[in-house]
């Protein structure tokens, strides 16, 4: 059973909130992130941008197979796409197809 980091409190294990003192808990296991996490990695999400990006490879991996088909057609669109989406994995703005955080280890 863990500790409420904030007051001391045992608290459930699931538990999003504190229910003693109502502060936010970070998930176990998470990695201090906030939010649900993917099981997919960012830094290989980072790399396949890098290196296949024009290929909508890193779309494939995160679970977005109709973008990635569509990135894939057109290169990228050209490159731009590619570049804002390297943006978006290094700035976290990046989500897998659920919605969830890229993983970072
Ligand atoms: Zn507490």
């Amino acid at each position: 059973m863990p500790f409420c980091h904030s007051c001391g409190a045992e608290v459930n294990e699931k538990a999003v909130v504190c229910v003693k003192c109502g502060v936010a808990l970070s998930p176990a296991g998470a990695g201090g992130q906030v939010g649900p996490v993917s099981d997919k990695e960012w830094l290989v999400a980072l790399l396949l941008c890098i290196f296949l990006g024009g290929f909508g490879i890193h779309r494939f991996y995160t679970g977005h197979i109709g973008i990635g088909v569509v990135q894939l057609l057109t290169l990228g669109g050209c490159g731009i796409w590619t570049l804002i989406d390297l943006i978006m994995i290094i700035t976290g703005g990046l989500k897998d197809a659920q919605g969830r955080a890229l993983k970072k280890s």
